[in-house]
This record gives C-alpha cells, sequence and structure tokens, in this order.
C-alpha cells in the first residue's frame, strides 16, 4: 500500500483545521479507506478532544520520535469506525520536539498500512508548520470567507508551493450563503479567484459542530447532523471518486478590497 499524507493547515488558527481532520478521517474510513490521523499541533493538541479519545492516550507522538515506545503502542484505534487509527500530540512540548526527518520517517512507515494519513496542523507558519508540511504530499487549506483568514491562507500557499507541493485544495468553512447573496461576506468564487486554488468544498457554519466538539462526538458520526453529508462529500472528493462538491454561491463585493491587500 502506497497511502497519500494530506495536511490539513491554513496559516490562521480558529478556522476549522481539527474539526475538519476528525470529521474528514471518520467519513473516509465509513467510505472503507484505512485512515491514520496524526496531531502535529504539539504543545496545544486537541484533536484528542474532538474525537472523544482524550482518556485513551497513553502515548504520543513525541514518545513515537524519541523511540520510546513503539508506533503501535501510541495509535488509539477508534472504536466506533474500525478503520480509523490516532497519533495524539504531545502536551507539555515545543513545535520542535518533532523534526521533519522524524515525521518523514514516521509517515514513511504509516503509508505501507494506511490509504491516508491525515497530519492536523498547529496554527502559524513556524517549525510546526514546516515539519508538518515536510512529510505531505497534498494540501487541504482551511480558509474562512474573511479577511484575515483569506491573507493566511495565501502566504500558507506560496510557502506550500515553495515546498514544491502541487496537489493543494482550498476548504471554505464557516460560509453563511445568506451572508454572502447579500453581498455581506466574500463568495466562494471570489476566493478561488484571488488564492488560484480550487476549492474542493464548502462547510456552512452550523452551531451543532460546537455542541459536537463539547461532546467528543464528530458530526461525521451522527446520521442526523446536518454536515455529516458534507464530510461524506469532502471524503467521496478526496478519495478521488469525484471531482468537485461546491454549493454554487454567488460572488461577493469583496473582490476589490482584496485584491487591493494582494496588490
Ligand atoms: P483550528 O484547528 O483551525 O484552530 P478548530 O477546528 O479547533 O480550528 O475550530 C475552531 C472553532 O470553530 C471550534 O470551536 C469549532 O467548533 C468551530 N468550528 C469549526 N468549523 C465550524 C463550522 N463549520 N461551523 C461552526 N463552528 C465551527
Ligand atoms: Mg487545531
Amino acid at each position: 500500500m502506497n497511502g497519500k499524507t494530506l495536511v490539513v493547515t491554513s496559516g490562521k488558527g480558529g478556522v476549522g483545521k481539527t474539526t475538519v481532520t476528525a470529521n474528514l478521517g471518520l467519513a473516509l474510513a465509513r467510505l472503507g479507506s484505512r485512515v491514520c490521523l496524526i496531531d502535529m499541533d504539539l504543545g496545544l493538541r486537541n484533536l484528542d478532544l474532538v474525537l472523544g479519545v482524550e482518556q485513551r492516550i497513553v502515548y504520543d507522538l513525541v514518545d513515537v520520535a524519541r523511540g520510546e515506545c513503539r508506533l503501535q503502542q501510541a495509535l488509539i484505534h477508534d472504536r466506533r469506525e474500525s478503520r480509523l487509527y490516532f497519533l495524539p500530540a504531545a502536551q507539555s512540548v515545543g513545535q520542535n520536539a518533532v523534526s521533519s526527518a522524524d515525521l518523514v520517517r514516521l509517515v514513511a512507515g504509516l503509508r505501507e498500512s494506511f490509504d491516508f494519513v491525515l497530519i492536523d496542523c498547529p496554527a502559524g507558519i513556524e517549525a510546526g508548520f514546516a515539519t508538518a508540511i515536510a512529510a505531505a504530499d497534498a494540501a487541504l487549506v482551511i480558509v474562512m470567507p474573511e479577511v484575515a483568514s483569506v491573507r493566511d491562507a495565501d502566504r500558507v500557499l506560496g510557502l506550500l508551493e515553495r515546498r514544491g507541493l502541487r496537489d493543494v485544495q482550498l476548504l471554505v468553512n464557516r460560509m453563511r450563503p445568506e451572508m454572502a447573496e447579500r453581498n455581506d461576506m466574500i463568495g466562494v468564487t471570489d476566493l478561488e479567484e484571488l488564492l488560484g486554488v480550487p476549492a474542493i468544498a464548502v462547510l456552512p457554519d452550523d452551531p451543532e459542530i460546537v455542541v459536537s466538539t463539547n461532546r467528543g462526538e464528530p458530526v461525521a458520526l451522527n446520521p442526523h447532523a446536518r454536515l455529516r453529508r458534507h464530510f461524506d462529500q469532502l471524503a467521496i472528493a478526496v478519495a478521488g471518486q469525484q471531482l468537485h462538491v461546491l454549493d454554487g454561491i454567488p460572488p461577493s463585493g469583496f473582490l476589490q478590497r482584496l485584491k487591493a491587500l494582494f496588490a
């Protein structure tokens, strides 16, 4: 097996990287793929909380990198989706605790057994980001329809290009179609045009996410959750069975202002 390693990144914090990593991982596993999630947010881990497996952590990524345990001892096997595994981040360490070489070696091993390795990136473009992208062969850049998020995504896209990563797509998160229709929010077409990268999916802003995160029950597991369908479609697109799952949201008047920002 030669799995695909996808880094979920954004530059800006709080845009949905961890939420997307958890739910996309679950949805891909339900589709039939073997999936391993890696929390690279060293020091500020919370993918374990979103997945609801924080009580099960014994060893973590840093223990594995330092040779203090075997990979199999640190991997958490999800009890709800049998094809999903999770490698947690360490808590009281800095972003340098795992080197690029360590992560590249670890991921090379995981690709033998998994169809997808998803890496949840820390915020920012410092050491943890550099390590995470070093090990990836594709990137999903999460962007919110807000000026600060767009500017950070643009910066990240430049760094991904410099690293030679070609397989890069946008995921627009927390879209509010009614605001985009009123031209109060930047639209998806504008985002794609500004950033020069196609959007693989658009996720609406949905308070159910907050409730699910607090409970450690990702929406992708809840058959009644509105967003589950979106994550299933995203998983199909990521698995290459379909190219676009756009919801067709009209362009907005933010384009001029954003263009000026990037000029
Ligand atoms: P990051 O990992 O990029 O810092 P998180 O995934 O932790 O971001 O999400 C930040 C906050 O935004 C969390 O409280 C999460 O529940 C919320 N959130 C993420 N996506 C959505 C969404 N589509 N609708 C509503 N809230 C969301
Ligand atoms: Mg996060």
